[in-house]
């Protein structure tokens, strides 16, 4: 269990299942009202930004509608939020982990509320994720600050702890020192729960942020900064938001007053993060894309497989970093499960998130987030099927069921080897839809070697009912999450992030806190008068 009810709260079954339209229409309001004139939070006040350059507008993906239009955090707003951060991080860091956790036990109580857990969940899936996954990442935001409630706690601990050394006229003892301002950027795939990612492990450890969400999604974020400032208030300072583009997280990454950055998003973006940071050697951690494989073995149970490749793959409507939208499939699998997937494919229900009939719908797949991903995934799939070694077995359009909305059907594409041994572009090209790509292996080495065959190496699954096939092909995956007869489950208790392009650092467990933590050796010469005797010290002379 991740989520211990308290006596006077819902569990997390009653949360999800009592959700009212007119909690809908107070997100709603509160998306457009108060946000809309004071969208940025800085020393725990909501303000307008001073001489806005542009405006963003935040869109429904089921209906294409404005809900809310945000004006941009200027470079005179992002200097007002490092000046917060940076004013309250002296008391915020010394004040201990123990009393930072009950800050955040605090945080974690006020998400839980049914009010606030149904508002957050509602104005998420504006964002085109069907309600019931965003009810999940509700419950994960929650879990995740208590988490970290508990790793800050034990942090205290951890001050002062011996380390051994070979010569007894010194002692070492290590300290955990926070880092300083944190600079946070997120992505729009899991607006609240990206940001909780980076915001508890911070807040843990010490350091205090400035935080910027992704101009499609920046809503849910600061909604759960009213929560918070209304329920469960921080001390000014401790956690600053600012709306904005890229440009203001340009800003962000090579702000002098940040001494960390924490980004997920894009590799390309990644690697112009990690340039901007680069002039004033700043420690950066990435959390990137992928493009994961999942390797079904014939031994594999066929219905069980294909829900879990399903689910790697069309879970959030395929916008995960670590989906496995790669299926590598034992031959003497194939017929067989490719048509057991198609069917099952085309039997996923396409919904808006946001109807009431259908909103609490497991299984089903709502909109993309916004007009630019429908055309991404779009092209994808158009050029890849222009090849004649890719085969459409189901989707590649948007659904004729939906005429609004930015919809894309479950994809199916089988790949076959070009004369030179290589697949379309498509295997290897992060398409952060609903599409799955498939290729056939006949050998357990020849699997391996084309799931490791990108740059990226995020993530892995391995399905087949013979374990220590599957304890050797883990091993051999170049990936930093590797799932055996499973796919996605994602635990705040285990590290996450990914090798080769996917990454640097790793977020979430006990390595989640270090990315804010700097560690200090304290080295004490304990031989008391006895001299170094390095130097021939002449006699004192006479005073
Ligand atoms: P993105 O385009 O790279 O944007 C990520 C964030 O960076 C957004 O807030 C974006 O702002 C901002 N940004 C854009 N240009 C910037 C710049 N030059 N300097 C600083 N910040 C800048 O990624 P996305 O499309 O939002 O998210 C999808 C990507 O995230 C996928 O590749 C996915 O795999 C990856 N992802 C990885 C993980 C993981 O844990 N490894 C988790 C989730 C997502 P705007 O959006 O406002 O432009």
């Amino acid at each position: 269990m991740r989520n211990e009810p308290t006596p006077t709260e819902p569990d997390s079954n009653e949360r999800h299942a009592a959700t009212s339209s007119s909690a809908r229409a107070r997100s709603d309001a509160m998306a457009t009202k108060i946000f809309t004139q004071t969208p940025l939070f800085i020393d725990n006040t909501f303000v307008a930004p001073r001489n806005p350059s542009s405006k963003i507008d935040v869109i429904d993906a089921a209906t294409e509608n404005v809900i809310a239009t945000l004006p941009e955090a200027s470079a005179a707003d992002v200097d007002s939020a490092f000046d917060a951060a940076d004013r309250a991080f002296p008391e915020w860091s010394k004040l201990g982990g123990a009393a930072r956790a009950k800050y955040m036990l605090k945080i974690a109580e006020a998400v839980k509320k049914q009010s606030n857990y149904d508002q957050l969940a509602l104005l998420e899936s504006h964002m085109g994720k069907p309600l019931a996954e965003s009810k999940w990442d509700v419950d994960d935001v929650a879990y995740c600050f208590e988490y970290y409630a508990t790793k800050a706690t034990e942090l205290d601990g951890k001050q002062g702890t011996p380390v051994p050394l070979p010569d007894e006229d010194y002692k070492c003892e290590l300290r955990y020192d926070a880092m300083g301002v944190a600079a946070c950027i997120v992505p729009w795939n899991y607006p609240l729960l990206m940001a909780t990612w980076k915001l508890a492990p911070a807040l843990a450890a010490g350091c205090t942020v400035v935080i910027k969400p992704s101009e499609f999604t920046p809503l849910t974020l600061l909604l759960l900064m009213k929560i918070i400032n209304d329920e469960a208030p921080l001390p000014p300072g401790v956690i600053n938001v600012v709306i904005g583009t890229g440009r203001v997280g340009q800003m962000m990454a090579s702000h002098p007053r940040a001494d960390k950055v924490a980004f997920t998003g894009s590799e390309a973006t990644g690697s112009k993060v990690m340039a901007t940071a680069a002039p004033s050697i700043k420690n950066v951690s990435l959390e990137l894309g992928g493009k994961s494989a999942i390797i079904v073995f014939d031994d594999a149970s066929l219905d069980i497989a294909v829900e879990w490749v399903m689910f790697g793959c069309f879970w959030t409507n395929g916008q995960i970093c670590s989906a496995t939208s790669r299926l590598l499939i034992h031959k003497p699998l194939e017929a067989a499960f490719l048509t057991r997937l198609v069917e099952c494919a085309k039997a996923i229900p396409i919904i808006n998130p946001l109807d009431p009939a259908q909103a609490e719908a497991t299984g089903a797949l709502g909109p993309l987030v916004a007009k630019r991903q429908l055309d991404t995934v779009s092209r994808l799939v158009n050029e890849a099927c222009k090849d004649n070694h890719a085969t459409l077995l189901t989707g590649g359009r948007r659904p004729p069921s939906m005429p609004k909305g930015y919809f894309y059907e479950p994809t199916v594409l089988h790949l076959t080897p070009k004369a030179n041994g290589k697949y379309p572009e498509i295997w290897t090209t992060e398409v952060f839809g609903p599409v799955l790509s498939v290729v056939t292996f006949e050998t357990e080495a020849e699997a391996v070697r084309l799931a490791n065959g990108t740059s990226f190496g995020l993530a892995a699954a391995v399905l087949s009912a013979d374990g220590p096939r599957c304890r050797r092909v883990a091993a051999a995956l170049q990936a930093g999450i590797v799932w055996v007869q499973c796919s996605q489950p994602a635990f705040c208790d285990a590290p996450w992030g990914g090798f080769k392009r996917s990454g640097i650092g790793r977020e979430l467990g006990e390595a989640g806190l270090y990315n804010y933590l700097e560690m200090k050796q304290v080295t004490t010469y304990v031989a008391g008068d006895k001299p170094l005797g390095w130097y021939a010290l002449p006699p004192r002379s006479k005073l």
